[in-house]
């Protein structure tokens, strides 16, 4: 089993996910979450701001098989919609339909994420469909084009590694799209797993769509792919409010400083709460250097 497997596995974990709840931010998690409640994200928030840098906010929280614990995550996600509204920051939404009960219910799914999306919508909110693993794919495009009859401040995430995300943004372009590379493991039958396949289909995509799409989110840490993407965008006069940059809260920070100052829009995903543990265990899975942060935050105690 490689690390990145193995890191994956723990964040799967039913048991040690349930177990971190009760314990605040740990083992270095509090460098890339943004504070336990709905006080502590804001004020993050605010200090992002203050360097010209929006937000996307995750009520941290997936794979829920409650529905108790749906509805009390559609409750949160509402209270922080109207935290934004009312404190005026400059954030968004994102939002795991598992989290919403999805693996419970789609119907009961839905009604969730309608409160959710009506009540951003009268704010003049947008709200970010994440996307999770392939069995939750088909499931979340549906949702999506359900509730994009009445509403149009939604948009969703395409994966690179998976075969068919060609297919998807070229169904989708008229859609917001963050573009990533993709979290999860996935089987050879579905998707790409050599970093060469995904980068290179992430490349492609980046281009497609910020050519021929609505808005493109470009969500990487991978500096290769950012300056290959400033150049594209140059010789492609690809006006300013067509695309941003978004990293995750915690990584690269000199980095994410750096493309505001040099005027690019940029959007920070900003994690908060008490269900830190998938989350955090997919970061490492990503890039076992991010080791080094827990190491850090031992150490600096
Ligand atoms: P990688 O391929 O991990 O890294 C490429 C290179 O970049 C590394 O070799 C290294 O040289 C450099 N690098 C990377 N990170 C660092 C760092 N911290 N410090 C220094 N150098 C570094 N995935 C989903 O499946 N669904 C989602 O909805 C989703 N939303 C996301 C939202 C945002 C804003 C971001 C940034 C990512 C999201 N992801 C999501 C995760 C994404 O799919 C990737 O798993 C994750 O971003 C890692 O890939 P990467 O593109 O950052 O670069």
């Amino acid at each position: 089993m490689s690390l990145k497997d193995f890191f994956i596995a723990l964040s799967e974990n039913q048991f040690l996910n349930n177990n971190a709840k009760k314990y605040g931010l740990k083992m270095g998690a509090a460098s890339v979450v943004a504070g336990t409640n709905i006080n502590e994200m804001i004020k993050s928030i605010k200090e992002l701001n203050s360097h010209g840098i929006s937000c996307t906010i995750d009520n941290l929280g997936e794979f829920v098989h409650d529905k108790a614990e749906a509805t009390a995550a559609k409750n949160q996600i509402l209270a922080v919609i109207e935290a934004v509204h009312e404190t005026g920051v400059d954030a968004h939404i994102s939002l795991k339909p598992s989290q919403l009960g999805l693996d419970i219910d789609y119907d009961f799914c839905y009604e969730n994420l309608k409160e959710i999306v009506e009540l951003a919508d009268r704010y003049d909110i947008f709200v970010n469909f994440d996307m999770e693993n392939y069995a939750r794919l088909q499931p979340s495009f549906d949702l999506l084009e359900e509730l994009s009859r009445e509403h149009d401040n939604i948009g969703t995430v395409i994966q690179a590694y998976f075969f068919r995300a060609k297919e998807d943004i070229e169904k989708y372009k008229n859609y917001r799209l963050r573009i990533v590379k993709g979290a999860y493991k996935e089987p050879s039958e579905v998707a790409y797993q050599t970093k060469e396949e995904i980068d290179r289909n992430y490349i492609e995509l980046l281009e497609y769509h910020l050519l021929n799409g609505k808005f493109t989110s470009i969500a990487t840490h991978d500096h290769n792919v950012i300056n290959h993407m400033k150049q594209f965008i140059a010789a492609h006069n690809i006006p300013k409010e067509k695309y941003e940059f978004q990293m995750l809260y915690g990584f690269r920070r000199d980095m994410q400083l750096e493309l505001a100052k040099e005027g690019y829009n940029f959007c920070t995903y900003v994690p908060f709460g008490q269900d830190w543990y998938g989350y955090f265990m997919r970061r490492l899975a990503e890039r076992p250097q991010n080791l080094e942060l827990v190491v850090k935050q031992v150490f600096n105690k």
